[in-house]
Formats: structure tokens, C-alpha cells, sequence
């Protein structure tokens, strides 16, 4: 479970400051997956790096699987950043890495052994298709394929919470409906729960239980989108309906 309790985070800068996050309160529920959807510059990357404390929030509290990342010192920040996973756009897979190279790097770092970590690397990339593409660099593979290794790499030490910033941004909607069904498969059979960024509402539709639209740094709409969806007064409720064209 993720809890946001009056997250802010002001940025200074030659003595300007800017509140980018204004007491932003969510919860995420285990196993279920929240979006958080909003125009550019809304503040949704600052948030995702507010949760796992790769930003320091100016006040407020996260609380990660019922323990209270604020406040931490940096050696348990490290390991309690182990049960949160990250996935960024496809692009961001090492590209002088194979797709088992990338996969193992997380292991790597934390020295775990190189059976253990061969073993480990061949489960994840089993789980998300790619056995047979372990040796090819991400020059070989398609888009979905290395957001595929992005997925796997994310989750190689076991995290219970998976952050997805912008996971099909450049896919198109064939490959954004393939890795909203891995997602769906992952958070079912591994109990996740997602927090995931995104502009693509047919990926909130398909794949969210609840979703926040975020605008200057405020929640400004949230809800169920099954309610939502039934009410056609709401933003979020209009701009999930599928386009007819
Ligand atoms: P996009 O959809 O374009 O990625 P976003 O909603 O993810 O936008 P953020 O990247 O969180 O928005 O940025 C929100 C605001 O915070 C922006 O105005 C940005 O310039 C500012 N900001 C982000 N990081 C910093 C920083 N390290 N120092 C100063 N300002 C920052």
C-alpha cells in the first residue's frame, strides 16, 4: 500500500521558489493499480520521486507497505527503495547491455552471486515473454520487447510496489495494449500495486482501479473509474470513454 499524506515539495532556485507538489494526500490500496494523469509540468514526475525519496518532499509523509519512508536515514532509505521498483519509457533500458544484462544489473549491484543471479534473470524474463531474446541488445528487440526488459528489470529484487512513469509514452496502441496486459498479469499474480503515470487514458481504462488528474501540483479530480466512467459530468469520466471514430 502507498500512502501520501500532505505531500509538498517546493523547489528553490536563486531565491525563487515554486511549490510543484500542494499537500497531496492519495492511497494506493495493495494490489491495485492507481493513475495519475495531468498536462505537462503538473508536478506527476516530481510525485513518483517523491515516493521512493529519489526527491526529498518539504513536508508531508510517504508510507510504503506500512512504513514510513520520510524521515528515514539514508542506509534504510536503501533498503527499503528495494521494494519499490521503477519503470521509465522504453528508451531507458542500457543499450550496451543484453536484455539479461540489463535484467541482472539491479542484482549485480547489490552483489548477488552469478548462479543466483542467472537463475533469477531467466524467471524474470520467462515472466515477461522474453526467454528467448535473453542474448539480443535492445537495438535487436522492438519497442514493447525492451519495455518488456524495462518491466523485468524493475522487478528483479522482488519489489512490492511498481512505479510506472510514462510505461507506453512512444508505443503504439497495439504494444500499449501488450504491456497493459503484462502489467494487469503481474499486479494479479505478484500482488502489486502500481502507481503509473501516463497521458494514454485506453491505458488507464484498461489497466487502473482509480485514477488522479494532478494540475499545478494539486489533485484537482480522483476517483474510482468504474464511477467515473458513469458520470458523465466529470472530466476524468469524459476523456476515459473510448473515442468512436
Ligand atoms: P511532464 O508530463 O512534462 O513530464 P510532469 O507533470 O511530470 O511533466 P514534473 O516533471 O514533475 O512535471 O515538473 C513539475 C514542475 O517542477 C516543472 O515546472 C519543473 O520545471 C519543476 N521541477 C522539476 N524538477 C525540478 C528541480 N529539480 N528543480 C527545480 N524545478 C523542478
Amino acid at each position: 500500500m502507498i500512502v501520501l499524506d500532505q505531500l509538498t515539495k517546493t523547489f528553490t532556485h536563486h531565491g525563487q521558489s515554486a511549490t510543484v507538489l500542494n499537500s497531496i494526500d492519495l492511497e494506493v490500496d495493495t494490489g491495485t493499480v492507481f493513475a495519475v494523469v495531468g498536462p505537462s509540468g503538473a508536478g506527476k514526475t516530481t510525485l513518483a520521486r517523491c515516493i521512493n525519496l529519489l526527491e526529498q518532499p518539504t513536508s508531508g509523509r510517504v508510507v510504503v507497505g506500512g512504513q514510513e519512508l520520510t524521515g528515514l536515514k539514508e542506509s534504510q532509505l536503501r533498503s527499503a527503495r528495494r521494494r519499490i521498483g521503477t519503470v521509465f519509457q522504453a528508451s531507458s533500458v542500457l543499450s550496451r547491455r543484453t536484455a539479461a544484462g540489463n535484467v541482472a544489473l539491479p542484482l549485480e549491484c547489490l552483489g548477488v552471486t552469478p548462479a543466483e543471479t542467472k537463475a533469477r534473470v531467466s524467471e524474470l524474463l520467462d515472466r515477461v515473454g522474453l526467454s528467448h531474446r535473453s542474448d539480443h541488445y535492445p537495438h535487436q528487440l522492438s519497442g514493447g520487447q525492451r519495455q518488456r526488459v524495462g518491466i523485468a528489470r524493475a522487478l528483479a529484487l522482488r519489489p512490492s510496489v511498481l512505479l510506472a512513469d510514462e510505461a507506453t509514452s512512444g508505443l503504439d496502441p497495439e504494444t500499449t495494449a501488450s504491456i497493459v496486459d503484462l502489467l494487469d498479469e503481474l499486479r494479479r499474480d505478484l500482488d502489486l500495486t502500481i502507481l503509473a503515470i501516463t497521458h494514454d487514458m485506453s491505458f488507464v481504462r484498461n489497466l487502473a482501479d482509480s485514477v488522479a488528474r494532478l494540475d499545478h501540483g494539486k489533485i484537482v479530480e480522483q476517483g474510482d473509474i468504474v464511477d467515473l466512467l458513469t458520470d458523465p459530468v466529470s472530466e476524468l469520466g469524459r476523456g476515459l470513454l473510448p473515442s468512436v471514430d
